[in-house]
């Protein structure tokens, strides 16, 4: 198929790319800004009480198309679970790096835990300065430890005094 040329509607700069795939814009970005505030067709949408109800009961009992397949019970399972470890051991070190680095980055869950509220309102009340989510390292893997909270703490005695 032939490619085409076209202005991507944020930047305006001119990509080339198939139209099957039916672009408007050169890369997420672009179209992240694009459809912020007004342009978002969900802008000044507001749910009422009622409405997230009635969804969320909508959805209650629905059960999953995989729930409780595994991939010796199930073809589908199996080979989605086998094109996905074929993947994984076709990724370079220099791709499994990157995503170690964006993993340290994530903040997941993206929502403070109550514990994290608490010790964030601690740390709030006493004027103490902190910050959310500070990845700190264990070993050579980069891996963010899931316990955020100590993280702030750690974060503040490793730098007590430095100041
Ligand atoms: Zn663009």
């Amino acid at each position: 198929m032939v490619k085409i040329t076209f202005k991507c509607k944020q930047c305006k700069k001119i990509v080339t790319d198939y139209p099957s795939n039916k672009k408007e814009f050169c890369n997420i970005k672009c179209r992240n800004i694009y459809y912020k505030g007004n342009n978002n067709p969900n802008y000044g949408n507001k749910w009422t009480k009622e409405k997230k109800q009635t969804l969320s009961n909508k959805l209650k009992g629905r059960i999953p198309w995989n729930k409780g397949l595994t991939k010796e019970t199930d073809e589908r399972v199996k080979r989605h679970a086998e094109a996905i470890s074929k993947a994984n051991s076709n990724m370079s070190e220099e791709g499994r790096n990157n995503i170690r680095i964006a993993r340290i980055k994530a903040i997941f869950p993206h929502t403070n835990t109550t514990i994290e509220i608490k010790t964030q309102k601690i740390l709030k009340d006493n004027g103490v300065l902190f910050v959310p989510h500070y990845p700190f390292y264990q070993g050579k893997q980069g891996k963010k430890n899931c316990l955020a909270n100590l993280g702030i703490l750690f974060y503040l005695i490793q730098n007590v005094g430095k100041n």
